[in-house]
C-alpha cells in the first residue's frame, strides 16, 4: 500500500456503541470520519481523519441540484482473535473510479482510498462489532461541491469514508422476499448510469418501492427499460435464477450495477461445475419455466444481505411462488459459503479476503 501522509484530529468524545443485538441498518456511525478534497488544477489534497461530524455545503453545491455524485458499499468483519476482513475492497475502489467516470467525476487513487479505509479502521475497530452476522459497513462516496447552478461537471469534489455498525440481516434465520416484478416505471435504460452507483438511481426506484410495499412486498424487480420484458436486477442486488438444473442471471448490459456478491458467486459456482450462464432473462421464460416446474430456485445478491432468497414473484396480476417460498439449498450453500470466507471461519481459496493484521502492525 502506499505511504500517503493522511492527517489525523482524534476527537475529544467517544459516543456510544449501539448494542450488537439491535442494531439496524445504517443508522448509527463511528466517531471518524475520512475526507479529502479536489480542486480543478490542483487534484486531490488535504487527506485527514476528523471527527464525525456534520459538513457545511454552500446551498448552491452542484450536488444538490444536479446529482454528481457516487457511492461504494463494502463490509469489514472483526473475529473474536481481533483480525478485521475485508472483502474485495480493491474491487469497491475499482468500480467506484468507473461509476466516477460516468459521473464526470475525477477518480480516486485506488490505493490512497485503501490505505486511507486502512487508518480510519485502525482508529475504530472497536466499532466493528463481533456477534454472529454482525459486521461495520464502509460507505465511500464522492460530491460535486462547487456553488454553481450551471449544469457542466464540478469543479470542486470531496471525498469521504464513513463507517457505520450493522446488525445481522437474517436474526431470525433467512426468510425469503417477495418481490414486485415491476411492469410500469422503469431504473434504467441502456446508454443511462445504471451500470454506475450514482445517487440518481436509487432516487428514480422510490415510487416503485413504495407502491411494492403498499401491496405487502418488500422489494421490486426491474426489467429492461425499453419493452419490459427482460430481466435487470432488485433494488440493490443482482438476480439470479436456478432453472432446471442451470444457473442464470442477466448478462452486464450497461443498465445492471455489476456487483461484486455477484462476480464471486459466478466464480463459485463456476468452481463447483454447476451450469451457469450470463445471458439475456425474459420474465417469459420465468414464467414458462415456472408452469413447467421448473423454476427450483431465486435469489438476490448484494454486499447488505449477501444472498437473498426470493420466496415469491408477482408479475402484473400473476403470482409465483419459488420453492414453496422456503430458501433453496443452492441459495444456501452460497450464502454459508461466502460468508465463512468472508468471516475467517473458511479457508480463503481465492484470495478475496484482505486481512488487516498485517496492515495495521505496518501503522501501529
Ligand atoms: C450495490 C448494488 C448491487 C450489488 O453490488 P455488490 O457489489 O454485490 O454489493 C446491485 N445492484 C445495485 C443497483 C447496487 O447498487
Amino acid at each position: 500500500m502506499r505511504n500517503l501522509p493522511i492527517q489525523t484530529i482524534l476527537s475529544d468524545s467517544r459516543k456510544e456503541k449501539p448494542n450488537p443485538e439491535t442494531l439496524v441498518f445504517g443508522r448509527s456511525f463511528t466517531d471518524h470520519m475520512f475526507t479529502a478534497e479536489y480542486d480543478e488544477g490542483i487534484g486531490w489534497h488535504s487527506h485527514r481523519i476528523v471527527p464525525y461530524a456534520p459538513v457545511t455545503l454552500d446551498p448552491a453545491a452542484i450536488v444538490f441540484h444536479y446529482g454528481q455524485t457516487v457511492f461504494e458499499g463494502l463490509k469489514a468483519y472483526r473475529s473474536s482473535d481481533g483480525t478485521v476482513r475485508l472483502f474485495r475492497p480493491e474491487e469497491n475502489m475499482k468500480r467506484m473510479n468507473q461509476s466516477l467516470d460516468r459521473l464526470c467525476m475525477p477518480k480516486i487513487d485506488e490505493e490512497m482510498a485503501l490505505q486511507a479505509l486502512t487508518e480510519l479502521i485502525q482508529i475504530e475497530k472497536d466499532w466493528i462489532p463481533t456477534l454472529k452476522g454482525t459486521s461495520l459497513y464502509i460507505r465511500p462516496f464522492v460530491i460535486a461541491n462547487e456553488a454553481f447552478l450551471g449544469v457542466a461537471p464540478s469543479k470542486k469534489y470531496q471525498f469521504f469514508i464513513i463507517l457505520s455498525p450493522v446488525g445481522s440481516y437474517y436474526k431470525e434465520g433467512i426468510h425469503p422476499i417477495k418481490i414486485l416484478v415491476e411492469n410500469e416505471f422503469v431504473r434504467a435504460v441502456k446508454g443511462g448510469t445504471g451500470g454506475a452507483k450514482t445517487a440518481g438511481n436509487y432516487a428514480s426506484g422510490l415510487k416503485a418501492q413504495e407502491v411494492a410495499n403498499e401491496r405487502g412486498l418488500s422489494q421490486v424487480l426491474w426489467l429492461d427499460g425499453v419493452e419490459r420484458k427482460y430481466i435487470e436486477e432488485v433494488g440493490s442486488m443482482n438476480i439470479f435464477f436456478k432453472i432446471d438444473g442451470e444457473v442464470v442471471t442477466p448478462a452486464i448490459n450497461g443498465s445492471i450495477l455489476e456487483g461484486i456478491t455477484r462476480k464471486s458467486i459466478l466464480h463459485l459456482l463456476h468452481h463447483w461445475n454447476i451450469p451457469v450462464a450470463e445471458r439475456k432473462v425474459s420474465i417469459e421464460e420465468i414464467q414458462e419455466a415456472f408452469e413447467a416446474g421448473k423454476l427450483e430456485e431465486v435469489f438476490g445478491t448484494g454486499t447488505a444481505a449477501v444472498i437473498s432468497p426470493v420466496g415469491e414473484l408477482n408479475w402484473d396480476g400473476y403470482k409465483m411462488v419459488v420453492n414453496d417460498g422456503k430458501t433453496g439449498p443452492l441459495a444456501r450453500q452460497l450464502f454459508n459459503t461466502l460468508t465463512n470466507i468472508q468471516t475467517g471461519l473458511a479457508e480463503d481459496p481465492f484470495d478475496w479476503v484482505l486481512e488487516l493484521k498485517n496492515e495495521l502492525a505496518k501503522l501501529a
